[in-house]
């Protein structure tokens, strides 16, 4: 760290662009030697500390004369690498470099881009990639959407949309009035529920639909469910779909849903953060049939579409709905509220300041066409299928069940009943500390479950396999299989 004030000319080395060069040729070698070796698998996945040492390691190297290059690979040295062919964890996409690279123009252009003057290029490559978003989903001319940060702050921004559309009373002025709820199934992601509490509907107002064997919303009871809320003297606003849902990937019977709501006049909203981007395969579109019927649309690009976090699409049928939500005003910014500006993005957004985040989609689609998108979906979702295969050929595996989307779950269970759930905790936590494969796990009621989401297109059969085998040997040293 410098002494501060040490010279004169500090502020202007800040700026200095011979210093960028230098040390942004170093950086750009560093970055690329690390995605070519974890590629070939030359390093681990990670490297699993203690958060203790982690913080004792930088809280040394903050005073440290480390140069800025040994600086950066520390770093990457320190850090999950999601480009490695075993990383088949959480949900986050293996960014396509060329994005990554426009990261780094986003950050040092840093437009603004709430307003039209403060991201002229980023506003209109916005409404370029959210309107491709809406020809996928099947929108016709009047849907228009918005790029936002992250599938929770979009999902938010929808239900915001939704009771500005369906409660009785104007909220927004005159704050609550009747006591609203949503219908939602008990598979959705945890964000919704966060949305609903902040939109004050309370744990009353979060109706929590029931899933059939397969994780999918039982619409069969969703009458009996609004009835039951009706009579309690809830006014139902909004009805959400999940394609698919976050823990099995599984996608909800949106046609009926549709059909529901429509029936019920409720706001159709689908958090299609993951999985709603099957829009983009032909092969997969088939499991969201029905998306066009929603009036609103979630759709992460950090997730299956090859871009770093965070970068969501949320798109609406009728675009006007997305004027409304914040109608407020706000005069140093834009003259009238009320005019329609797709240009003037943070109109429709709750963020003020925005990253131009459209750039790092638009990159990948000038460079490697719109079809990559499908490609790498086709190839996730079908290694998805793949590898549930291997594991019910394997012996001693259970699968929890066929997955629709590329998010599988199973466990190790030729072991006597009462360890299963510790020791298939205890296969992850040596997983993680021998660093050759990150997955996670999650709970199905009581039981414990190994969860693996391929979100790399580069990772092979081969992969997996070693995976289960690695998976076996742990359990062989341990001595306690059953019989
Ligand atoms: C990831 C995810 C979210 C949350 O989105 P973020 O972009 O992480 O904020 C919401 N819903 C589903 C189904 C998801 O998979």
């Amino acid at each position: 760290m410098k002494e501060p004030l040490k010279s004169k000319h500090a502020l202007q080395e800040i700026y200095d662009g011979a210093t960028f060069r230098e040390i942004g040729h170093q950086l750009i070698d560093l970055l690329a030697d690390h995605i070519e070796s974890v590629q070939s698998h030359q390093k681990p996945v990670l490297n699993f500390r203690s958060p203790e040492e982690e913080l004792a390691y930088w809280e040394q190297e903050l005073t440290s004369t480390t140069g800025m290059a040994d600086f950066y690979k520390n770093i990457i040295a320190h850090s999950i690498a999601v480009h490695h062919p075993n990383y088949i964890g959480h949900q986050i996409a293996v960014p396509a470099l060329i994005s990554s690279l426009s990261g780094l123009v986003v950050d040092l252009l840093n437009n603004g881009t709430g307003v039209y003057e403060m991201g002229m290029a980023s506003n209109a490559m916005e409404k370029i990639v959210t309107d491709l978003v809406s020809k996928k989903i099947g929108y016709d001319h009047n849907a228009s959407g918005f790029l936002t940060s992250g599938g929770t702050l979009a999902n938010l921004t929808a239900l915001l949309a939704a009771r500005k559309a369906k409660a009785t009373t104007a909220v927004w002025e005159q704050g609550h009035a009747e006591k609203l709820a949503l219908l939602v199934s008990e598979e959705a992601h945890y964000c919704i529920d966060r949305a609903a509490r902040i939109l004050g509907l309370g744990s009353e107002g979060i109706i929590k639909v029931p899933v059939n064997a397969s994780f999918q919303m039982r619409t069969e009871v969703l009458d009996k469910y609004l009835n039951k809320a009706k009579q309690e003297g809830l006014h139902v606003i909004a009805i959400i779909g999940c394609a698919s849902s976050t823990a099995t990937g599984s996608y909800d019977n949106l046609e009926e849903i549709a059909v529901f709501a429509q029936e019920n006049d409720l706001w159709f909203h689908i958090d299609g953060a993951h999985g709603g981007s099957v829009v983009f395969s032909e092969k997969y579109k088939h499991l969201a049939t029905g998306i066009a019927a929603a009036d609103s649309v979630v759709i992460d690009f950090h997730k299956m579409l090859l871009t770093p976090s965070l970068n969501t699409a949320l798109v609406f049928k009728q675009g006007e709905d997305s004027y409304r939500t914040f109608e407020q005003k706000a005069q140093y910014l834009w003259d009238s509220q009320q005019s329609r500006e797709w240009y003037n993005s943070g109109k429709r957004t709750f963020e003020c300041t925005k990253l131009m985040m459209s750039l790092k989609v638009y990159a990948i689609i000038k460079m490697h066409g719109e079809a990559i998108f499908e490609q790498n979906i086709d190839r996730l979702y079908g290694l998805a299928r793949e590898f549930a295969t291997m594991i019910s050929e394997r012996s001693g595996f259970e699968l929890l069940l066929h997955p629709e989307a590329n998010i599988v779950n199973f466990r190790y269970i030729n072991l006597p009943e009462t360890t299963i759930n510790e020791v298939n905790t205890q296969i992850r936590e040596e997983l993680i500390s021998r660093g050759n494969f990150y997955i996670v796990q999650t709970r199905i009621g009581e039981k414990r479950y190994l969860r693996v989401t391929i979100m790399n297109p580069l990772t092979q059969k081969s992969d997996l396999e070693a995976l289960l085998d690695e998976i076996e040997n742990s359990i062989e040293k341990k001595h306690i299989i059953s019989n």
